[in-house]
């Protein structure tokens, strides 16, 4: 990623939820800590004991937000949070906790809800009040009417599901049950373990590797999946699956498994295709770090060409991508990166990266390739073209953002001051995937959005 998205809404977060015979404070830390890279803006923890729920989050790191913190229980969730919409107060930092005459819950959620307007015009009619602007509220806001009208907690999340509409992998704490659910699209990733001692539900698999927990399976599409004494399953709503191939191209940790395919896997994969797809004469491939290094790797393979470590970054800055504020951006890209001089003077390379989305950043590490004596740079990206925007939870919300929506690849390449540029074909992308096309979203690269208003439910509740 050449870490320049620009949008101005949009959530990328993370959740975590264990149950166990032990205390789970520590494990749900190392969880969240795990999902780091899915936001950076805000943590929290919530922790069920003695009959009520203890809560504390707050803006910042993992790390600087529950230092010196201690929260009791033996069930509890957890959730990073990147976002700008509604601001980046506190008071939209997660787990929210609701208090309502059947008792409390807290929730967490990772995606985007896109017929946020709707619902909350349509709750706020029916009495309900909001004290924050997170589309999360109207989801538990939802969940306690169709609880109350219902009378069974599970079965008003069923009822819930009925009017969402957008992306949400939840993790929820019911006095000392937690509870997994996932849209019926499965948009967002959410996987389930197990070890001798509970189970836990994360967004990725790497979270539940960091606390020894063994992946059972993903919690399915529409599932609704409760931890107590026992696991049980529940099935919420069905629709077509409609898995982000945003994950597996950068926003996994490559170290996770979603749907059952290694983050990595595919990656590398997509490298090597590109290499079959796009070759180029070159004397070494660089990647551009992290994003493109496993793609790169693959490109070595399929070329034959040596890889090399032509750019270092310094690992204790943040990806700019993730950062709200556009000044933020700019700077992050010129501390971030730095030449390898004697990998790259002289030398004919292969740039790889996995997306392009304004071209702004790659523009900058090409000239600085060249500034240190690179002879050629042939950039090879890992994604298609991204052209659309993406309403279900990757903050890439406009099409002015997008470099591909206007140029051809000859003039992009032009622009970003490539000797070429070659992107992996749509069809590539499915197959280093390995999942069926019609189980995959690809809205930002060919419009076609999985979720249909007629699909909706938006009448009276
Ligand atoms: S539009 Fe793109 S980024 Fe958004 S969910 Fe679909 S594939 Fe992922």
């Amino acid at each position: 990623m050449n870490n320049d998205v620009g949008g101005d809404i949009g959530e990328k977060c993370a959740v975590f939820g264990i149950r166990s015979s032990e205390e789970v404070f520590d494990s749900i830390y190392y969880g969240l800590y795990a999902l780091q890279h899915r936001g950076q803006e805000s943590a929290g923890i919530a922790t069920f004991s003695n009959d009520k729920i203890n809560l504390h989050k707050d803006l910042g790191l993992v790390s600087h937000v529950f230092k010196n913190v201690h929260l009791d229980g033996k069930a509890g969730i957890g959730h990073v949070r990147y976002s700008t919409c509604g601001g980046l107060g506190v008071e939209n930092s997660q787990p929210f906790v609701i208090n309502y005459s059947e008792g409390s819950f807290a929730i967490a959620h990772n995606g985007n809800l896109t017929n946020t307007p709707e619902m909350r015009a349509l709750l706020e009619r029916k009495g309900s009040v909001f004290t924050t602007t997170s589309d999360t509220e109207i989801i538990a806001q939802l969940i306690v009417r169709e609880h109350l009208r219902t009378g069974d907690f599970v079965e008003g999340i069923k009822s819930a599901m009925n009017y969402l509409k957008g992306s949400y992998s939840l993790a929820i704490l019911k006095q000392d049950k937690v509870i997994a659910v996932r849209d019926p699209w499965g948009i967002r990733p959410l996987v389930y373990g197990k070890s001798e001692k509970g189970a836990a539900i994360a967004s990725e698999t790497c979270a539940l590797d960091a606390v020894g927990m063994k992946l059972v399976r993903d919690v399915k599409p529409g599932e609704i999946l409760v931890i107590g004494d026992t696991v049980e399953s529940f099935t919420g709503r069905k629709e077509e699956p409609a898995h982000c191939m945003f994950e597996y191209v950068y926003f996994a940790r490559p170290d996770s498994i979603i749907n059952e395919v290694s983050v990595y896997e595919v990656r590398r994969n997509l490298g090597r295709t590109l290499a079959k797809e796009s070759p180029a004469e070159a004397d070494i491939v660089v990647a551009v770090p992290d994003s493109g290094i496993t793609a790169a790797i693959g490109f070595s393979q399929g070329s034959k060409i040596p890889y090399g470590e032509g750019l270092m970054k310094n690992r204790y800055h943040g990806r700019t991508f993730i950062m709200p504020i556009q000044k933020d951006r700019e700077n992050g890209v010129k501390v971030k990166l730095n030449p390898i001089r004697s990998e790259i003077a002289g030398k004919r390379i292969v740039l790889v990266d996995d997306s392009i989305v304004r071209g702004t950043t790659i523009r900058r590490i090409i000239k600085m390739l060249r500034e240190y004596g690179a002879k050629e740079v042939h950039v090879r990206i890992s994604c298609p073209p991204i052209r659309c925007p993406c309403f279900y939870g990757i903050d890439m919300q406009t099409y002015e953002e997008f470099i591909a929506q206007k140029k051809t690849v000859k003039d992009i390449g032009k622009e970003i001051g490539a000797d070429s540029l070659a992107y992996t074909s749509l069809e590539g992308l499915i197959k280093a995937i390995g999942l069926p096309k019609e189980k995959l979203c690809l809205a930002c690269l060919n419009g076609e959005y999985p979720i249909k208003e007629e699909q909706m439910k938006l009448s009276e509740l």
